[in-house]
């Protein structure tokens, strides 16, 4: 589907014809968006929010409709609750920084889940180090299903947020995130759902969900590198001090007193990456131009395709077998690392992601070091399924 608009996918490697199946790591980019980065650059250049000239006024024009173009692409109610960081990791970061400041005391408790990536995990801990919260996990069942009941008995009167990955980057679980945001709402606790792996997937409203933040990374939604947003409701997000100083975010500054500008700009220090947000907003056109229905169809066909051919395999297990999975499939070959497997693939010019995949107090819970990975998109096709399930094959019969 689409295979065209993405140049890089009629590469070879290795005198292969590439078999891209690490979308859920980056992925590749169609023209439309990286035309967007040239034509800014050729035509728009300038910095934004400074100038009266006519470049920096048609750039910042761009750069606001592209928080525009966001706020609709995920239909929250306003553009003050759309901020531009530098994905997924630094969203995290600034929820856990600034949220940490404004709402949490020593002693406060900030519910996680067994699945989370680093990224969900290790701003908590530094913050649990700085200010002495307490972090409760959420587990799950051999499936890959998070324990609602048991979920249900984390809470406590200190219980404050609840952060949990929409979509699993290792099982592919598509977490229930309206349910478990009612039943943390339910309790007084806030609620973020990191969205690095569904945004680009299928359609995530954050009003429907209920979310208090959503967290995703345009570089995994066929934008570019270095831009990602963070959704905050707004009256969570007025409470919240700063999360860096400098320029765009003041109102103004004296060497006695300063003060902030409004939401957004209050979390967006320093020159922002217009050009990015620009592309992103070209990349969210993209997918609406196909229909996210018709990409998740797509995806979804191709997860059932490939798992019932992979099964065929003897020695093959597949972590995650939730009902609701996303277009992810972890997996191990008894008697083959998943290095070696990753390397032999690659000679033959297919792209996976072996290891802990970012996530290893999972590989803890499913008692491995490591996992390879195919993850699908847009533009993948069956018979690139096929193709890499034969090399599967393959290599099972050299060990
Ligand atoms: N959260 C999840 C579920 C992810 O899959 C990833 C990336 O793999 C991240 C967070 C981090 O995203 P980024 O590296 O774009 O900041």
């Amino acid at each position: 589907m689409h295979r065209s608009d993405f140049p890089i996918l009629a590469r070879e490697v290795y005198g292969k014809p590439l078999v891209y199946l690490d979308n859920a790591a980056t992925t590749q980019k169609p023209r439309a968006v990286v035309d967007a980065i040239a034509a800014e650059y050729y035509n728009t250049n300038a910095n934004v929010h400074r100038g009266v000239h006519f470049l920096s006024q048609q750039a910042t024009e761009l750069h606001e409709a592209a928080r525009e173009r966001v706020r609709r692409f995920i239909h929250a109610a306003e553009t003050a609750e759309i901020v531009f960081t530098r994905g997924t990791t630094e969203s995290l970061n600034l929820v856990a920084y600034s949220y940490g400041e404004a709402f949490l005391k020593s002693g406060d408790e900030v519910i996680l889940s067994v699945m989370e990536h680093h990224s969900n995990i290790v701003p908590w801990q530094m913050l649990r180090e700085r200010k002495g919260i307490v972090l409760r996990v959420i587990p799950m069942d051999d499936d890959g299903n998070l324990d609602l009941e048991a979920y249900e008995r984390l809470f406590s009167p200190r219980t404050r947020l609840v952060c949990v990955a929409h979509v699993s980057n290792v099982l592919g679980t598509v977490n229930p995130i309206a349910r478990l945001c009612a039943i943390a709402h339910s309790h007084g606790a806030h609620f973020l759902a990191d969205g690095a792996q569904s945004v680009p997937h299928f359609a995530v409203d954050v009003q429907a969900l209920g979310v208090d933040f959503l967290t995703f990374s345009g570089h995994k939604m066929y934008g570019p590198t270095g831009i990602g947003v963070l959704y905050g409701r707004r009256e969570l997000l007025e409470k919240m001090p700063p999360y860096q100083g400098g320029g765009e975010m003041i109102k103004r500054v004296s060497f006695e007193k300063t003060t902030y500008e409004d939401l957004p700009y209050k979390f967006e220090a320093g020159t922002p990456d217009y050009v990015g947000s620009n592309a992103l907003a070209a990349a969210i056109d993209y997918i609406e131009g196909i229909r996210r229905d018709v990409i998740s169809a797509h995806e979804r066909e191709l997860l059932h395709y490939a798992t019932e051919q992979m099964l065929q395999i003897p020695g093959l297990h597949i972590y995650g077998r939730a009902a609701e999975k996303d277009a992810v499939i972890s997996f191990n070959i008894e008697g083959i690392h998943h290095l070696d497997l990753g390397t032999l693939l690659d000679r033959l010019g297919i792209a996976i992601r072996t290891g802990h995949h970012c996530a290893q107090p999972l590989m803890d819970r499913c008692g491995t070091e490591g996992m390879a990975r195919a993850s699908f998109a847009l533009y993948n096709t069956r018979e690139e399924v096929d193709t890499f399930v034969e090399a599967l094959q393959r290599v099972r019969r050299m060990f």
